[in-house]
């Protein structure tokens, strides 16, 4: 079996749809399992009609239910229209999530409140909707297609907006499910992103989730592949709205590939690296508007090529420096420091510590950092530096990459700090922001031999 797993983007109307169904028809002899995200921009819809509706505000959230309703009854007539019989079985699909959520959303209005719970219920609505309408578009166009509820087969936690899964239960539940109910159809289609706690209530693995998603079924079915389909060539060598003349990577390995979700770049959802490492699946990331294009294929470390693979940032950095007057030592310094960060939870992204010195690298709109500050001044000197960025290297081995320190300095005017990272998978500049761009590009040339025009 593989897994394939449609964004968004790659599902968000007729035509993409229509591109959706030509690739998975390529592949039904692997015995796909395919799952969708919801329509480009939904997601974000839902996220609005659950505030609206905690504030009461009725009218908005009359409005927003009804271009929800029109956005997937317009696709469903514009994709079903050849087989009224068809249509109306759909459209009854549709409505019936719908009216649940008519429903669910005007209880929401009627007690203004709104609990993590609720909200995870508002927003999974997307996916059920978008995979709804995505089946039976299948079955239209001659591939049997079954649609399978994804909260019947990952189960999480009660962390219900970020939730994380209970790998044995979840494994368990999509093997009986999958092997038993697609028994003599072409292929399941079901949801990212939608999940449910073990006592039944409706969670979501976080946004972006619908990845993590594609892995998890991929690691509980031993699937021979998970093909992430976006909308653009693979993984990058930087992100593409900075830097103009990015190059697709061709091969990487888990470790850098989650090294990159972790330092900025937005190609994957972070965790989704974990489950496919842990059974050895190779993950294939492609593009629905390109399908001929081979993408990124990220694999085992000892498989894939060593060398430096992106640059990576994270922009909204703050660079704190923590002096004492005395030299306390590397254990008091840190130990003093973090008894004031780790209750609050403020999460710290690089630290350095010499025996009267603390360096933190924690991002801007943090809570609760500033009560943390007021604490560390009854007896140190505290030293906010704002409008910092990280700019990352991301490859195995990336020490052995020579003269990356001077070039970023030399492109940055300053290095406030500088870290490899415990894995040696990335090298960390903590620079000015308003020198980002230009030190991403320059670095991008400098290793990549393609310099910005
Ligand atoms: N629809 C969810 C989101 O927009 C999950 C996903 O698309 O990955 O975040
Ligand atoms: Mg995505």
């Amino acid at each position: 079996m593989i897994v394939m797993k449609f964004g968004g983007t790659s599902v968000q109307d007729e035509a993409a749809i229509g591109r959706v169904i030509a690739i998975v028809r390529e592949r039904l002899r692997e015995r796909p399992l395919v799952v969708v995200s919801a329509l480009a921009r939904v997601t974000r819809l839902l996220c609005d009609l659950a505030d609206e509706a905690r504030d009461q505000h009725e009218e908005v959230v009359r409005d927003l239910l009804s271009q929800l309703r029109e956005r997937h009854y317009d696709l469903s007539r514009k994709l079903l229209g050849g087989s009224p019989e068809l249509l109306q079985a759909c459209l009854e699909d549709v409505e019936k999530h719908l009216k649940a959520l008519q429903t669910f959303v005007g209880g929401v209005c009627l007690i203004g409140e709104l609990s993590p719970r609720s909200e995870a219920r508002i927003i999974s609505t997307g996916e059920i909707l978008s995979s709804t309408i995505i089946s039976h578009a299948f079955n239209a166009s001659g591939i049997s297609c079954h649609w399978v509820d994804a909260r019947r087969m990952i189960t999480t936690d009660d962390n219900y907006l970020s939730a994380r899964p209970l790998m044995d239960v979840t494994r368990a539940n999509v093997k009986r499910i999958i092997g038993l109910e697609s028994r003599g159809t072409d292929l399941t289609v079901t949801q990212g992103f939608v999940a449910s706690t073990e006592a039944g209530a409706t969670s979501v693995l976080g946004f972006e989730g619908s990845d993590y998603s594609a892995a998890i079924f991929g690691m509980a079915l031993g699937a021979e592949r998970v093909e992430i389909w976006t909308d653009v060539d693979g993984m990058r060598t930087a992100d593409p709205r900075v830097v103009q003349s990015t190059g697709k990577i061709d091969v990487i390995s888990y470790e850098e590939a989650a090294e990159m979700a972790a330092m900025g770049a937005r190609v994957l959802h972070p965790l989704t690296i974990e489950p496919a490492r842990s059974r050895n699946i190779p993950i294939r990331v492609l593009n629905s508007m390109n399908p001929s294009c081979e993408g990124t294929l990220i694999i085992r470390g000892d498989e894939s090529p060593d060398g430096p693979k992106s640059v990576a940032f994270r922009d909204g950095i703050l660079f704190v420096k923590v002096s004492s007057a005395k030299l306390e030592g590397v254990t008091d310094m840190f130990g003093k420091v973090f008894a004031e960060l780790y209750p609050r939870r403020i999460p710290v992204m690089l630290a350095k510590a010499t025996e009267s010195e603390v360096y933190l690298v924690i991002p801007e709109d943090v809570p609760c950092l500033e009560e943390a500050v007021t604490r560390l001044r009854s007896w140190a000197e505290v030293t906010l530096f704002r409008d910092k960025a990280i700019l990352s290297v991301i490859g195995r081995n990336i020490v052995g990459f020579e003269g990356l320190g001077d070039k970023v300095i030399s492109l940055s005017g300053k290095v406030y700090l500088a870290n490899v990272s415990a894995n040696m998978m990335s090298e960390n500049f903590v620079i000015d922001s308003d020198r980002l761009s230009g030190t991403l590009s320059g670095i991008h040339g400098y290793i990549f031999g393609k310099e910005d025009a």
